[in-house]
């Protein structure tokens, strides 16, 4: 299997887990990757004549078993390789994703277990997105974002986008996976929230970026 197929695979999954429906829509996947809908089109006839997914014209595409279990490795192994670079190599949660792209393609099954093993088989990465298990199963994903919180609300950070503007912000903040924080206020710009006594403002751009519960 082509890189660029794993790729497909890969954004069909997770725009799939995110949405929760197993038919994607082909502007989906053009906007994930930053392909033209044509393109993207083409390539995914390309996998159904492969057997990895159904495309249905005009509605969208869903995986086969086959693709699914692909794209469930490929995941895995991307995020399996973030916890790694994070806990072992020191490296900053603004700086994996592409480390990882790269990697999950290399490795060997038996090279990401064994790296599982020596992290601590954990349940999410570094960004809070669930590592799924090899049979499709995944733990809970932290869809709410702080958009959504009511003034006073508390607020846990779950999760956040892989984006590397937000995250360099975010280590500037100081504000990591699992902070706990106070909504104190809102309005059409920017958030407010406070830890410590410490107010931190997040525009709401920003704030539809980051997931808590
Ligand atoms: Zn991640």
């Amino acid at each position: 299997m082509h890189r660029s197929e794993e790729d497909y695979l890969k954004a069909i999954y997770e725009i799939s887990v995110n949405t929760e429906s197993n038919l994607v829509k082909s502007v989906d996947v053009a906007e994930t990757l930053g392909f033209t809908v044509q393109s993207v089109n083409e390539k995914i006839k390309r996998l159904d004549s492969k057997g990895y997914v159904n495309f249905i014209p005009y509605k969208g595409v869903e995986l086969t078993k086959k693709g699914l279990e692909e794209s469930i490795r490929m995941v895995r192994a991307h995020r399996i390789w973030e916890v790694f670079l994070m806990e072992k190599l020191g490296y900053s949660w603004h700086e994996v994703h592409e480390e990882a792209e790269d990697l999950e393609h290399a490795a060997s099954d038996k090279l990401i277990e064994r790296i599982y093993n020596l992290i601590g088989r954990p349940k999410y990465c570094g960004h809070g997105n669930p590592i799924p298990s090899f049979d499709g199963k995944i733990e809970n994903i932290y869809k709410k974002s702080l958009f959504e919180f009511d003034l006073g609300n508390n607020f846990i950070l779950k999760r956040v986008f892989d984006n590397k503007k937000l995250l360099i912000d975010l280590n500037k903040k100081d504000i990591k996976i699992n902070d706990e924080f106070n909504v104190l206020s809102k309005n059409d710009k920017v958030i407010i929230i406070v830890k410590n006594n410490i107010e931190y403002t997040i525009t709401n751009n920003q704030s539809k970026m980051l997931f808590g519960d």
